[in-house]
């Protein structure tokens, strides 16, 4: 039957506030480094019988450019605008067995350029030659952080990663496996009026049965680097064990990420860093 077309839809203005979401457009990962020694998708993944290793595309990869087929947002995308969408926990979005895959992802993430999107990858060498052909110097809207679990990762990682054309420079310490000397990184690497290229420091322990313990003073010591850079700088949990004044500290895994807040050491600009979805 031919659709009535009496009264046109009136458009409903949208309302709805920004989210916070975790975008896992693609599961599984190999290990590249002693700060995936006991990755938390493995250890999920093993104990229901799944092989972690391999990579696949999961069902939530159109997300967002997903649209609502009913209510009255209806035609409006699912993620609201100005959202915070996460991207890629359960893998590393420059994996290469996710090659074939990528185009389409950025191809959504140029469509949603009303939302962020922040991604954090291990595979710093690989991100040049997968970026989109617009790309130019970056897009506002996305950050790419690297990991940087000890200072053998952040001396292989950074003075490449720090090369690259992103708009939004972010290092992630965790989990945070040793003393990380960032001050050669800041004093290097600075825009044309001396603000730090890299914007946010996050710092965590390990979780898990087998976590490796984390030194409350090289917290503290990467904080006071960051203070003396003007560089955003987040304590993002704990890990299972922490070492404070010479006494280790077993941390229940549901305190982790309070017993950290409970610091208060997070400094100004953290506040993107801050609502990162808990493992
Ligand atoms: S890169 Fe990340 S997701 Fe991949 S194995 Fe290492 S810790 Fe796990």
């Amino acid at each position: 039957m031919e659709q009535l077309m009496l009264f046109p839809d009136m458009a409903v203005p949208d309302a709805r506030a920004p989210e916070t979401i975790t975008w896992n457009l693609w599961h599984g990962c190999t290990k590249v480094s002693p700060g995936c020694q006991h990755c938390y998708m493995y250890r999920r993944d093993e104990s229901i019988g799944k092989n972690p290793a391999v990579v696949q595309k999961t069902q939530a990869f159109p997300l967002p450019t997903m649209k609502l087929r009913s209510g009255p947002f209806k035609g409006k995308y699912k993620v609201p605008s100005g959202s915070l969408i996460y991207t890629c926990f359960s893998s590393d979005f420059f994996h290469p067995d996710a090659d074939e895959w990528r185009p389409d992802a950025w191809r959504m993430i140029r469509e949603r350029s009303d939302c962020s999107f922040f991604m954090i990858t291990k595979r710093p060498e690989r991100i040049m030659q997968h970026l989109p052909p617009d790309w130019n110097d970056g897009w506002d809207h996305v950050t790419i952080a690297v990991t940087c679990e000890n200072q053998w990762a952040a001396d292989r990682r950074l003075p490449l990663y720090l090369s690259l054309p992103i708009r939004h420079h972010s290092i992630m310490i965790e989990p945070m496996l040793s003393q990380v000397n960032l001050r050669p990184y800041f004093s290097a690497h600075r825009s044309g009026s001396g603000r730090c290229l890299i914007e946010s420091v996050s710092v965590g322990g390990e979780s898990g049965p087998d976590a490796r313990p984390c030194d409350y003073a090289w917290v503290m010591d990467v904080r006071s680097q960051c203070i003396q850079n003007a560089v955003a700088f987040s304590y993002h949990q704990t890990g299972a064990r922490l070492i404070k004044d010479g006494r280790e500290y077993h941390i229940p895994r549901e305190q982790q990420h309070s017993q950290a807040h409970k610091a208060h050491l997070d400094i100004q600009g953290t506040s993107l860093l801050d609502t990162i979805p808990a493992e």
